[in-house]
C-alpha cells in the first residue's frame, strides 16, 4: 500500500482513533479485514465500532460480494455526519459557507468588501452569516470544526494573521480567538493561497501531487502542497511570492518596498495602470478584459509573464505535479495565457514537461474546500477522534 499519507502509528492500536485512521488509509473494508489489519480481538473490535459508529465517525457504505456466505458489510469512515464553517477574506471579497468533512460545499455566500475594511467590519457578519447558514441546513448540532483563509502571513501560534499587505487594518489582529468564540469550535487560520492549493490537491485526488496553487487578486500569493500537507514554512510565510523583486523595476509596493511583483502584475497594479482611462477598481479591470479591450488585455497578458518569471524559478525548485491559478484576475484568460506560456519557456525543461497547468478547477470555491479538507483533517486526527469518544 502507498505509506505517503499514512496517518496510522500515533495512538495504540486499539483506541478508536486508530481505528479510524487504518479506515482512512485502507478504504471501505469489510469489520474482518479491518480486524486482522490492527490485531484485535472481535470483541474489542465491536467495542470500538460501537463508540465510533454512536459519535457518527463510521458507517457502512454498501456490501462485498464474497464467494459463498454472506455479503459481508463494508465500513467507511463517514465524512457527511460532521460539518465546518469555511470562511475567506480578501482586499475585495468575502466569502463564508458550510462544508461536510468530503469537502462538499452545503451553503455559500460571497459579498463584495469596501476598501479599507477592518475585522471588526468582517468577522461579525461572517459569524452571523455562517450561524444563519447552520441553521437553513438545520445543522447547528453537526459543527466539528471552522477554518479562514486570509491573505498574508499567519502566526499559526498566535491564530494572528501577521501582515496581509494588501490588507492593512488586518495587520496583526487576532483572528482565531474571536471565531473560536463565537462558534464554539476550534478554528484553524490558513493563507488564502494554502487554501486554494490544498483544496486544488483534493479535487485533483492524486495523493502523491505535489501542488503549487496560485491566487493573483488584489495581491499575489502562492501556497504549496506537498504529500498531501500544506507546506507554510519556518515562519509561515512559503509561498509569498508576490514580494519578489522585478530587477530594474521601481514601482512603489503596499508592502513598502519597490519593484514587487505584485507592484506591476496584481490587481492592484492593473488597476493603477488604467486609471488614466477611468478604471477604478478590479471590477473595473475584469469587465474590460473580459469584453475584450486590447490595451487591457494586453496589460492583463503582460502580467500573467511577470508572474510567470516568478513562478519558473519557483516549479524549478519544488518540480510540482499540478500548477492552479484561482483569483480574480488570476482567472482571466489573457493572464493565464501569459502565465503558462512565460513558465512554460522559462522553468527547467524537465520541470516544465509535462507540467499540467491551468486554472483551479474548483473556480472561487477552491479556498473554501481546501478549508474544509483541513478542518476534516483536524476532526479526523487520532487523538481529536480519541478525545471525542472518551468524551
Ligand atoms: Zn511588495
Amino acid at each position: 500500500m502507498d505509506d505517503v499519507n499514512r496517518r496510522t502509528g500515533t495512538g495504540s492500536a486499539a483506541s478508536p482513533g486508530n481505528v479510524v485512521a487504518v479506515l482512512r488509509d485502507l478504504g471501505p473494508v469489510t469489520r474482518q479485514q479491518l480486524q486482522q489489519h490492527l490485531g484485535l480481538s472481535r470483541a474489542t473490535l465491536v467495542e470500538r465500532l460501537d463508540v465510533l459508529a454512536r459519535h457518527r465517525l463510521v458507517t457502512t457504505v454498501g456490501l462485498r460480494a464474497s464467494s459463498g456466505g454472506r455479503p459481508a458489510q463494508l465500513l467507511a469512515v463517514d465524512r457527511t455526519s460532521r460539518v465546518a464553517v469555511v470562511g475567506a477574506v480578501g482586499a475585495t471579497l468575502v466569502s463564508v459557507g458550510v462544508a461536510d468533512l468530503r469537502g462538499t460545499v452545503l451553503a455559500e455566500r460571497t459579498e463584495r468588501l469596501p476598501p479599507g475594511h477592518t475585522p471588526d467590519d468582517v468577522l461579525p457578519w461572517l459569524l452571523d452569516t455562517a450561524r444563519d447558514q447552520l441553521r437553513t441546513l438545520g445543522r447547528q448540532g453537526d459543527l466539528a470544526a471552522a477554518g479562514l483563509a486570509v491573505p498574508g502571513q499567519i502566526d499559526q501560534r498566535t491564530g494572528i494573521s501577521v501582515m496581509p499587505p494588501t490588507m492593512t487594518a488586518w495587520r496583526d489582529q487576532p483572528l482565531r480567538t474571536p471565531l473560536a468564540e463565537g462558534l464554539s469550535v476550534d478554528v484553524q487560520l490558513e493563507n488564502d493561497a494554502n487554501a486554494l492549493a490544498y483544496g486544488e490537491y483534493l479535487a485533483a485526488d492524486a495523493p502523491r501531487a505535489t501542488v503549487l496553487g496560485v491566487s493573483v487578486g488584489s495581491g499575489i500569493g502562492a501556497g504549496v502542497v506537498i504529500g498531501g500537507r500544506p507546506h507554510r514554512g519556518a515562519t509561515g510565510c512559503a509561498g509569498e511570492i508576490g514580494h519578489i523583486r522585478i530587477e530594474d523595476r521601481e514601482e512603489r509596493c503596499t508592502c513598502g518596498r519597490h519593484g514587487c511583483v505584485a507592484a506591476l502584475a496584481s490587481g492592484t497594479a492593473l488597476v493603477r495602470r488604467l486609471r488614466f482611462d477611468g478604471v477604478r477598481t478590479i471590477p473595473d479591470v475584469i469587465r474590460r478584459v473580459s469584453t475584450g479591450e486590447q490595451f487591457a488585455s494586453d496589460l492583463a497578458h503582460e502580467a500573467g509573464r511577470l508572474v510567470g518569471t516568478v513562478l519558473a524559478t519557483v516549479v524549478t525548485i519544488l518540480n510540482p505535479d499540478l500548477v492552479r491559478v484561482g483569483g480574480e484576475i488570476g482567472s482571466l484568460p489573457p493572464f493565464l495565457a501569459g502565465l503558462t506560456s512565460t513558465l512554460r519557456e522559462q522553468a527547467h525543461e524537465v520541470a516544465a514537461r509535462g507540467l499540467d497547468i491551468g486554472p483551479a478547477v474548483l473556480g472561487e470555491r477552491a479556498q473554501l474546500v481546501g478549508l474544509a479538507g483541513l478542518a476534516a483533517e483536524a476532526v479526523l486526527a487520532p487523538a481529536a477522534v480519541d478525545r471525542l469518544a472518551a468524551g
